[in-house]
């Protein structure tokens, strides 16, 4: 490909953000150390608030959006990476400080890089994205607590989503009994598919609770926050953990300490952007093992980087199931 290339960049117009698609030069790229030819992107919960503009994700305009990337090295003024090395990144502030992967070409920081995990291909990598690897960290997070498949149920909330759909395919395959908490009953046999035993209906966990409830969940892969998030920590059994990853039912937390002082309740933040690189190889490599293929297409579905401004809308209304790759040359 020589000339230009279509990515789409955050602009402001009339005092509005918002994303569409544009073409760039390789002269307009910045100047870090490899230059990647993007075969495919993501949509995260975080692209739709930095495309549609319901978020202030991006801190400086205009920013080219797309917190995932995988592709292939074109250039390299790094030894640790190497024209045709196939590489992805995630997080690392793409779409807030530094220029994202919804470009067909893109120059990346090298300290940024994954190099492909083996087993998955940069197809798969995206289908996973950002949500994925965060459903592995909180996973992640959950055994380093000591939660195994015998202590009794885990709950998924926003299980619909990318991080929900993700979590309850990986926790099933693992053995463990997964709840998961939709707002849309109609996902009941999807997330059936994917593993789920059985369903919580999320307005159940949005209303407010009693600080201390009956102790229900070994562990818990939350995505919602607020009081969906204070009920689960309250349903938590003794020397249960959870994990809190997401913000998509709001930012607050209305809970009490008793959880935590009377239960030995553990809350583990989990925070995907800036994991330092060994975390991210180790969740890369747990994913290539224990994220089933079958159970990830059944999530995934793919769309051109055209549709990325109507989707981003969707997405924060609540409407999208599972995850969407990005094809950027399409
Ligand atoms: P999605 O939009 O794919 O999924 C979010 C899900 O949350 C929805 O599908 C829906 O599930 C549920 N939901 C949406 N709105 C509400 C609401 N008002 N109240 C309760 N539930 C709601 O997003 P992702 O899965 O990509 O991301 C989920 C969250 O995780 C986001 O807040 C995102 O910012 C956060 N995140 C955090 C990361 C980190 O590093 N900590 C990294 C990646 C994501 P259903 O319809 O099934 O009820």
């Amino acid at each position: 490909m020589s000339g230009s290339f279509n990515a789409i960049v955050a602009e402001e117009i009339d005092g509005k953000t918002r994303g569409s698609l544009k073409q760039l030069n390789l002269s307009d790229l910045p100047e870090e150390g490899v230059l990647i030819d993007i075969s495919y992107s993501s949509l995260n919960y975080k692209d739709g608030l930095a495309v549609s503009g319901k978020g202030r994700i991006c801190r400086k305009l205009p920013m080219v959006c797309g917190i995932d990337l995988a592709g292939t090295v074109a250039e390299s003024s790094d030894s640790r990476f190497k024209v045709g090395d196939k590489v992805l990144v995630n997080g690392y502030e793409l779409s807030e400080k530094y220029w994202g992967g919804y470009s067909q070409k893109q120059r990346v920081n090298p300290d940024f890089i994954v190099p492909l995990p083996e087993g998955l291909s940069l197809k798969e990598t995206m289908a996973i994205g950002t949500a994925g690897y965060t459903a592995m960290l909180s996973i992640m997070a959950l055994k380093k607590q000591g939660v195994t498949p015998e202590q009794g149920e885990i709950l998924v909330t926003g299980a619909g989503g990318g991080v929900g759909s993700i979590a309850i395919a990986i926790l099933s395959e693992l053995g463990f009994d997964v709840v998961a908490s939709t707002g849309r009953p109609e996902l009941h046999e999807y997330l059936k598919r994917l593993g789920a035993s059985s369903f919580i209906d999320r307005s159940e966990l949005s209303e407010k609770g009693a600080p201390l409830a009956a102790e229900r969940w070994a562990g818990v892969v939350d995505s919602v926050g607020s009081q969906t998030l204070a009920n689960a920590i309250a349903q938590t059994k003794r020397d249960g953990c959870v994990a809190a990853c997401g913000l998509a039912g709001g930012i607050d937390l209305p809970a009490t300490v008793f959880p935590f002082i009377l239960r030995g309740v553990t809350l583990c933040g989990i925070d995907s952007v800036m994991a330092p690189m060994a975390l991210r190889l180790e969740a890369w490599k747990q994913l290539a093992r224990d994220l089933p293929k079958e159970r990830l297409a059944e999530i995934t579905r793919t769309e051109p980087m055209t549709s990325i401004p109507e989707l981003a809308d969707q997405l924060i209304a609540g409407g999208i199931r599972g995850r969407v790759i990005v094809d950027v040359n399409a």
